[in-house]
């Protein structure tokens, strides 16, 4: 007698994420129909630089620049590995969208003023209920300095170009970079999903993901 298979909650979970998965390379092919369903395993290790200098030297130069400015060079995965299959179309550009103030600002009270002079903080952000639910419950605001403050309320927009090494890297593996250059702010950002990602393709979607 053959035993019946219940599909359990972690079963059920595990099929969400992968229709999901499934959807968003569906839409992905759409718009460049090199993106495939089935694509190897990104090897992270298989790495090159946009120079040809070794990824060491890149890297350590990065680090001393102390994230001023574009790079003279970008780890990128190499030519090999991003032959391998893509996950999402190849896009050559993208938006800097700097989050809004959706919360309140007030000025800071004597007391944080004190607590936080190294920072030189000057307003502090207080969240809408609906802000604090979505980052968990417990964030109930966050500080911002004059420049971040001049950024937000400014706004970007600014649109920035990228190698064919570098877009193709995205392609192949959308998390392989924690933050990428703005040509409008000059200085580099963090990607991935919002509200901490601040990128988009020209599709909506978020760099990074
Ligand atoms: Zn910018």
């Amino acid at each position: 007698m053959a035993a019946a298979h219940q599909l359990g909650v972690d079963d059920l979970a595990e099929l969400r994420i992968l229709l999901a998965d499934v959807s968003v390379v569906l839409d992905a092919r759409e718009a460049d129909p090199s993106v495939r369903l089935s694509v190897p395993a990104v090897d992270r290790a298989a790495t090159a630089t946009t120079d040809g200098r070794p990824a060491d030297e890149v890297l350590a130069e990065q680090r001393a620049a102390d994230g001023g400015g574009q790079h003279r060079s970008y780890l990128v995965l190499s030519a090999e590995e991003r032959a391998r299959g893509y996950v999402r179309p190849v896009r050559m550009s993208y938006v800097h969208v700097v989050p809004k103030v959706l919360g309140t600002l007030r000025p800071l009270t004597p007391e944080e003023l004190a607590r936080h002079a190294a920072y030189g903080y000057v307003r502090f952000e207080e969240y809408t209920p609906e802000m604090r639910a979505e980052r968990g419950g417990t964030v109930v605001g966050r500080f911002y300095t004059q420049a971040e403050l001049d950024r937000v309320q400014r706004g970007c927009g600014a649109r920035t170009t990228m190698g064919r090494a570098i877009a193709e890297t995205y392609a192949r593996d959308p998390s392989f970079y924690g933050s990428t250059f703005c040509s409008g702010c000059g200085a580099h950002h963090p990607v991935g999903p919002p509200p901490r990602g601040e990128f988009v393709w020209d599709d909506g979607s978020y760099v990074g993901t």
